[in-house]
C-alpha cells in the first residue's frame, strides 16, 4: 500500500526512518519555507542544524526562471521575532530589564567622580556628559566583552572597567535636556548629508 494513500481518518503509520526524521525535525523545527508548502523538513543529514534543509537546497540549485525569489532556510516562528531590544545587555543581574538602579553605596570602590563625554553620531560631535564612578564588581557584573570578527579565529576579548553612572536619575535628566537642545539640529544635519542613507534622509524630512 503507498503510504500516501489515505484510508479513511485513520492515520498512516511512519516508517522508522521517518519517524526519526519529524523527532528530529521537531527539535529543530521545520524550516519557514517547508512550513508554508505544508511539507516535510528534511534536515541536511552531516550539519542539521545550520545548513539548508533538502527541500530549500533543491530550489537553490533550480535555474528556472520560474522560481523569482528564495527564502533562506530558517527554521524560526514569526512569534520568536525581537522587532526592538528589550533592555538589558546582561552584562550584570542587579537589575532587570530597563530599569537601571543606583548601584548601592557600599558597593562604590571610591569618591571620585569622572565626567565623560559619549558621543553618538560623527554628525552631531557634542557628546553627551555622563558622571561615572568606579565600583566593586559582584558576581554577576560581567568585565569581558568577546567577539569574533571570523568564525575560525580565536574570539577578541575587551575588558570592561568598572564604572557605573554615579547617578542614575541625573544621567536621565541630562540625557532628556541633550535630546531636547540637539534633536533638531541633528535631524537637519541627517537631512543635509549625502552620506546618510536615502530611506533615514526621508523619514527625517517628513519629521
Ligand atoms: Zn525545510
Ligand atoms: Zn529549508
Amino acid at each position: 500500500m503507498s503510504r500516501s494513500l489515505r484510508l479513511g481518518l485513520l492515520p498512516i503509520p511512519l516508517l522508522p526512518k521517518d519517524r526519526e526524521e519529524t523527532s528530529k525535525t521537531r527539535k529543530w523545527k521545520a524550516c519557514i519555507r517547508c512550513r508554508m508548502q505544508k511539507i516535510r523538513c528534511v534536515a541536511d543529514p552531516g550539519q542539521p542544524e545550520t545548513e539548508s534543509c533538502q527541500g530549500c537546497r533543491k530550489v537553490l540549485v533550480l535555474e528556472t526562471k520560474k522560481v523569482i525569489h528564495r527564502i533562506p532556510c530558517l527554521r524560526w516562528n514569526l512569534s520568536d521575532v525581537v522587532p526592538f531590544r528589550v533592555g538589558c545587555l546582561g552584562f550584570t543581574q542587579r537589575w532587570a530589564g530597563v530599569c537601571v538602579e543606583d548601584i548601592p553605596s557600599n558597593d562604590w570602590a571610591d569618591e571620585r567622580v569622572v565626567t565623560i563625554g559619549l558621543g553618538v553620531t560623527k554628525l552631531l560631535c557634542e557628546p553627551i556628559p555622563v558622571r561615572v564612578r568606579r565600583f566593586k564588581p559582584n558576581s554577576t557584573d560581567i568585565q569581558h566583552r568577546y567577539w569574533k570578527y571570523e568564525e575560525a579565529q580565536p574570539s577578541l576579548v575587551i575588558t570592561l572597567p568598572a564604572y557605573a553612572l554615579a547617578d542614575v536619575n541625573a544621567t536621565s535628566e541630562e540625557y532628556r535636556r541633550y535630546v531636547k537642545r540637539n534633536a533638531e539640529e541633528a535631524v537637519r544635519r541627517f537631512i543635509s548629508d549625502t552620506t546618510v542613507d536615502d530611506i533615514v534622509r526621508r523619514t527625517f524630512s517628513i519629521a
